[in-house]
């Protein structure tokens, strides 16, 4: 697994659909984080990898109970199905199409005998 797969996206604040803390509202759009912009990112971003996207969506989920523990002393009924349910009910990618801003893979050429 290439080390750039492991990494967390990091958008830009200022234009990007990314959360306001601690409420978890998306700072560019104004809806529940993570809005639905992100949602089709984040399913191009780890359709190779989807663990790595739960497990990412997981750390989110955490510091959103955290967030809203600290604020308002009670969880969202809403906020597993939130951040941690969606990914299931997601139409499965298309695994024939590149992902976006992915490298071309090499292609294997055919087995020739010597
Ligand atoms: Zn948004």
């Amino acid at each position: 697994m290439a080390a750039e797969a492991l990494t967390c996206p990091r958008p830009d604040p200022a234009t990007e659909h990314v959360p306001a803390r601690p409420s978890w509202d998306c700072r560019a759009c104004g809806a529940p984080w993570p809005c639905a912009p992100v949602k089709v990112t984040l399913l191009d971003e780890y359709r190779e990898f989807p663990s790595v996207l739960m497990l990412y969506l997981a750390t989110q989920f955490h510091a959103a109970v955290e967030d809203h523990l600290a604020t308002t002393g009670a969880i969202p009924t809403d906020l597993y199905a939130r951040f941690l349910a969606w990914p299931r009910r997601a139409p499965k990618p298309d695994r024939d199409q590149p992902a976006l801003g992915a490298v071309p893979r090499r292609t294997k050429r055919p087995w020739r005998p010597a």
